[in-house]
């Protein structure tokens, strides 16, 4: 289980993120939604340990969260972080040596990553030849590619036509199906599709969390306009 306790952070005189609660629980998805400027990718920057809290606890398993908990978090950030002029199976390839994997073994999980996300026959082709969309798919497996134990991800699906964030999601599934998963998003009825449990932000802070039927339940519609902004 990932959670935030009271996670605040202030760019000098602003707070962008104020005192946030959220648990992400394993084998579920939750979706971390909120208009632009909500505070998502800051939280999520935290979540990592990519960018320091100015107060409040990011914990792993009940205990807060060391530098090897994250290291074993899978992390696609906003600032997309491929490489335009390398293989794709070089690539993840890459990743997955950066995690520890021999020469040989890092190969063989690229190439099986690849062929999940049918791009096994693009293997040795360059990133910057593939559409947009297959780029977020590379993007994707990089973040699969060492088996990661929690997956946080910022806007994975934007872009993708609902075919492909459907096939995204059984690769997740086949993949990640028992790690806790957290993405943030604004297309909100995308997330309220493929999600179990929803969390709102508004102006860095909890607005509304829990699943996505009990917000439903309680007539929760407000959600909706704190999303849409
Ligand atoms: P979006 O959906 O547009 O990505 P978001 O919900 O992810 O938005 P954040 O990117 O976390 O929101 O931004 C929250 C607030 O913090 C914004 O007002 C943003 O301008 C501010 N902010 C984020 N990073 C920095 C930074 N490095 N320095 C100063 N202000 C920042």
């Amino acid at each position: 289980m990932l959670s935030a306790h009271a996670l605040t952070r202030d760019f000098s005189e602003r707070r962008a993120v104020d005192g946030v609660d959220l648990i992400v629980r394993p084998g579920r998805i939750t979706g971390f939604v909120g208009a632009n400027g909500a505070g998502k990718t800051t939280t999520m920057r935290m979540l990592m340990g990519v960018l320091g809290a100015t107060s409040g606890e990011v914990h792993w398993q009940g205990r807060p969260a060391t530098v090897e908990d994250r290291r074993s978090f899978g992390y696609m950030p906003e600032e997309r972080g491929l490489y335009p002029r390398m293989t794709l199976v070089d690539q993840l390839a890459f990743f997955a040596r950066l995690h520890g994997a021999s020469a040989r073994s890092a190969r063989a999980r690229a190439l099986e990553l690849l062929g999940f996300f049918d791009l096994g026959d693009r293997a040795d082709d360059l990133l910057d030849s593939l559409s947009l969309g297959n780029q977020q798919r590379v993007q994707i497996a990089a973040a699969l590619v060492h088996r990661p134990t929690a997956l946080v991800l910022d806007e994975p699906f934007s872009g993708l036509d609902p075919h492909a964030v459907d096939a995204m999601l059984e690769l997740l599934q086949r993949e990640a199906g028992d790690v806790p998963v957290l993405f943030s998003s604004h297309q909100l009825d995308l997330v309220e599709r493929i999600c179990d449990d929803l969390v709102v932000l508004a102006g860095g802070r909890v607005v509304s969390a829990g699943t996505v039927d009990e917000l439903r339940s309680q007539g929760a519609e407000s959600y909706r306009v704190e999303v849409a902004g």
